[in-house]
């Protein structure tokens, strides 16, 4: 899961990110999100990158991403 840095979360291969850009500091990305925390992801449970840029916290689904799940 990628985050970007208005709180949005990604998925890989979301044609609205280009790979070369996921690094840091501009994202933060979670490897292995536990099950179901892409359908939790809101304002009340953000979800904190734990690599690239750890500052970043996801509280929106990319909609794009949302419609492949
Ligand atoms: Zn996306």
């Amino acid at each position: 899961m990628i985050i970007h840095a208005s709180g949005k979360a990604h998925l890989p291969g979301c044609g609205h990110i280009d790979p070369a850009d996921i690094r840091a500091p501009l994202y933060g990305w979670v490897l292995a999100p536990s099950p179901g925390a892409w359908r939790r992801l809101a304002p009340s449970h953000p979800l904190r990158a734990t690599q690239g840029n750890t500052e970043r916290a996801a509280v929106s689904r990319c909609m794009t991403c949302d419609a492949t799940q």
